[in-house]
């Protein structure tokens, strides 16, 4: 078995990791752009058909972690080549409509490519495995900031590895995770295991859960009548926590726009069935449905808002700013810091202008999509791996050995071409 980084080792998204077997099946895990990078977003060698055309040869089949777009991007290329392409229902869902609102608003070839490769994405579901020839792939659920997300439990060759994909332990559904673990993935003898690390030089340690998240913005609700939230719209657990927040603090709706509607309908379908009431949105309100009723009503009662940075969403808040009296607005910004901190790589400056552009009470609340340093240790000691940890999804400049974990683990941490057994690791 050959395992092959081709990107991910020292930076934060855009992993494409390729599994091939002594026979020459080959499977890549995770296809997509890099992270954007403040007002290069575009910078990105892969967005070149003849820098991916080689990672693509011979390629048996890609599988996604999930919907992120540094997870998938590529996918009119891989159909192009007609390598099939797999993810989960929901993920594809979503898919489905992101690209359908840029299509709605601005069609090109590449759009309408991109749409019907999509369209033909192949879903999985979690504990079934799937075989390409002798490669067998299963998918485990995780809780990461995109709802439908998986690790991955591969075995080729004899051999056993684990892909975590994005993931963390403090979502809604987070405490599945070490149960996961322990009965399906450590009694395999795991002998590689492929992390994300994305929290290595961030986590501070004061990380909070969803449902602190959720109690935070219910004092956020009760201080202020009318409370703005800038998050992902395809966060389901951030929005749950918005909607719930919303709930408890009575007589209030969530005022969302038609995008933003269709995606909670989506999350509604494929999770809020059964027991899983966090995901039922019954505070959401399509604004533009009524809305004199809401410049009216709903201005007077108070309001919890979810606000993106685009033009629709602009407009809306022109004609309603005026009508509420500013002491008593909060824009709430949760999503990573980054993007609003002047200076950083990820700067960006309309997103830095939107969250500017009322005299609204500014409040950051936010929690990570990925996994704290103590899960990451949590999860090597529980999978421990027999030949080799891969920290993937990371910054270059932190070292995974700076984990607290045991001295074995310690040195089976690789981050360079090695042969280990009879597998080969070539990071590239
Ligand atoms: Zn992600």
């Amino acid at each position: 078995m050959t395992i092959t980084i081709h990107r991910g080792i020292n930076q934060i998204g855009g992993c494409i990791t390729e599994i091939a077997s002594a026979s020459g099946t080959k499977i890549l895990i995770d296809l997509g752009h890099n992270l954007p990078e403040g007002e290069n977003r575009d910078n990105d060698p892969l967005d070149k058909a003849e820098n991916i055309d080689p990672i693509l040869d011979s390629v048996d089949a890609v599988f996604y972690t999930h919907s992120h777009g540094d997870h998938v991007g590529f996918e009119a290329y891989v159909a192009k080549k007609g390598i099939p392409q797999y993810i989960g229902r929901l993920s594809k869902r979503l898919l489905l409509l992101q690209r359908g609102s840029i299509l709605y608003r601005h069609s090109t070839p590449e759009l309408q490519a991109s749409k019907k490769a999509i369209e033909n994405f192949i879903t999985y579901e979690a504990a079934k495995p799937i075989k390409i020839k002798d490669i067998t792939v299963t998918p485990y659920y995780v809780s990461h900031s995109a709802p439908d997300a998986y690790m991955f439990l591969i075995e080729c060759d004899g051999h056993y590895v684990l892909h975590t994909g994005d993931f963390r332990d403090h979502g809604y559904r987070g405490k599945g995770l070490e149960p996961t673990i322990r009965k399906y993935i450590a009694p395999r003898n795991i002998d590689v295991l492929v992390t994300e690390g994305t929290m290595l030089g961030r986590d501070d340690g004061r990380m909070i859960s969803e449902e602190q998240l959720c109690e935070q913005a219910v004092e956020l609700m009760r201080k202020y009548k009318y409370v703005f939230f800038m998050c992902t719209t395809q966060d389901a657990d951030r929005i749950s926590s918005i909607n719930h927040a919303t709930d408890i603090v009575k007589g209030r709706r969530m005022l969302v726009d038609g995008y933003q509607y269709k995606v909670l309908q989506a999350f509604e379908d494929e999770l809020g069935q059964g027991r899983f009431f966090r995901y039922q949105y019954n505070r959401k309100h399509y604004f533009r449905k009524d809305w004199n009723y809401v410049l009216d009503k709903d201005c007077k009662r108070g309001f919890t808002m979810l606000v993106r940075n685009n033009r629709n969403m602009k407009k809306a808040l022109a004609e309603m700013m005026p009508l509420l009296d500013s002491r008593q607005c909060c824009l709430v910004y949760s999503q990573f810091k980054g993007y609003i901190t002047n200076g950083h790589s990820a700067f960006q400056q309309d997103t830095y202008d939107f969250i500017h552009s009322y005299d609204w009470h500014f409040e950051y609340l936010h929690t990570s999509g990925h996994a704290s340093r103590q899960t990451l240790e949590t999860v090597c000691a529980l999978v421990n791996p027999r030949l080799a940890i891969i920290p993937i999804h990371r910054d270059a400049q932190n070292d995974f050995r700076e984990l607290n974990l045991p001295e074995h683990l310690k040195a089976r941490v690789t981050t360079q071409s090695t042969i280990v057994k009879d597998v080969k690791i070539i990071i590239k």
